[in-house]
């Protein structure tokens, strides 16, 4: 097991790591504050320190307007990564993924 890296009291995006609670799987779980709805939230330090995870799940999920829903599927298709629709739309991965999902359901 390497070393417990402490980012306590550091502030990743609108994530406030509080305290390390247990290690799962070797990935280290901290217990944290989303600064946007101040609720509790628990993240692996790896989620953290990359960005995958920048609020709580509940604030994470900006929606998305179906005009940028739109935007999205015709950017995707002209081969523009889902790393760079997230950074460009300011979401989480995981929502381009449903978008794209969802807009191709619709599509079909
Ligand atoms: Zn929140």
């Amino acid at each position: 097991m390497s070393k417990r890296i402490d980012i306590r009291g550091v502030i990743y995006n609108s994530i406030l790591p509080l305290r390390f609670i247990e290690n799962k799987n070797t990935h280290a779980i901290w217990k944290c504050k989303c600064l946007k709805c101040h609720k509790a939230v628990y993240v692996s330090y790896i989620n953290i320190v990359t960005g995958n995870t920048k609020s709580c799940a509940s604030c994470g999920q900006r929606k998305l307007s179906i005009k940028e829903a739109k935007e999205i599927y015709k950017k995707k298709q002209n081969n523009i990564s889902v790393i760079a629709l997230a950074k460009e739309y300011n979401v989480e991965r995981s929502t381009i993924y449903r978008t794209l999902k969802n807009m191709k359901m619709q599509k079909k």
